[in-house]
């Protein structure tokens, strides 16, 4: 029909908010069509660090010039069921703030969600590997996981994050940064394996000098190793009983730079299998870094099918 303006393409769009700097990618039903980041700079306020936001999603929109249907939020600060920001270790000024309300108002045409990290890797990870039942585990700093059952994230938008890092796996395990002692992330972080292999060598040990004394085959490389993925492994386990993901996913940067760590973690899932019952496949993260700002995108495209 002469004159006719094709109709505007929806877009989605996904932010990772991280503690210094924040993404963005933005997707049509075609596929992706604008990804941008900015660091936050100094620490000032969280009115000052919105208002950046605001004019950063302000350029975005006048970039895409279609309407934003649906903004999904990778959020690492912990956030209660009524929106409010209870403790953010990287940007402790925004505790405090309602996030729902301030989302709301920098996108009040769209729905908009967020979720935590780990949640959101297991959702991005689960579209990747085109699987609708699975368990994410990301070893990095410290451990973050998702579980994503029939292609939605378990236990969903709003109803807290699913922290397998603060599963009580030793119960007089070393102490953890909640407070509790023998949680996964106690036991099985980065850091975590190089302090228990430093114990062991008794003497410093970097990232590097264990991956070098892995593949040397030295016994307190491995020994600190292998007690990570024992950990991990009893975690998974635990999920595997109560909700039967169909596969485990590794993923984070300490996992990725440790080869051996999906073997391990898969002899130790053989171990810990009660008669009659498969042991969880394992296999590597497919999206490493990107897995939280592809898992926004995909909430946001969950949130707007409601
Ligand atoms: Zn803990």
């Amino acid at each position: 029909m002469p004159g006719a303006v094709a109709p505007l393409k929806p877009v989605y769009l996904g932010i990772d908010i991280g503690g210094t700097k924040v993404a963005f990618r933005a997707e049509t039903d075609a596929g992706p069509v604008d990804e941008t980041a900015f660091a936050w700079g100094p620490r000032h306020s969280a009115a000052a660090d919105l208002a950046r936001l605001a004019g950063h999603v302000a350029e975005l929109r006048t970039r895409l010039g279609s309407p934003l249907r649906a903004v999904g939020v990778a959020m690492p600060g912990t956030v209660s069921p009524d929106g409010r920001v209870t403790a953010w270790p990287n940007r402790p000024e925004w505790t405090g703030l309602a996030l729902d309300v301030s989302l709301q108002e920098l996108f009040p045409e769209a729905a908009v969600a967020w979720a935590d990290d780990g949640d959101l890797g297991a959702l991005a990870e689960a579209r990747a590997a085109d699987c609708g039942n699975l368990l994410y585990l990301g070893v990095g700093t410290g451990v973050g996981g998702g579980l994503v059952l029939r292609g939605e994230p378990c236990p969903g938008p709003s109803r807290g994050s699913f922290e397998l890092g603060h599963v009580v796996v030793e119960l007089d395990g070393p102490p953890c940064v909640c407070g509790r002692r023998g949680c996964l992330q106690a036991i099985a972080s980065g850091p975590a394996t190089l302090d228990r292999a430093a114990d062991l060598r008794e003497a410093a040990v970097t990232f590097d000098d264990l991956r070098q004394a892995l593949g040397d085959g030295q016994l307190w490389a491995v020994s600190a190793v292998r007690r990570t993925a024992r950990a991990l492994a009893a975690a998974a386990t635990g999920v595997q009983e109560l909700l039967h993901p169909d596969r485990l996913v590794l993923g984070g940067g300490f996992a990725a730079g440790i080869p051996e760590l999906a073997g391990w973690v898969s002899e130790h899932l053989t171990e810990f299998a009660r008669p009659g019952q498969l042991p969880l496949p394992v296999g590597p993260a497919a999206l490493g870094g990107l897995s939280s700002l592809r898992g926004a995108v995909s909430l946001a495209r969950l949130i707007a099918t409601r």
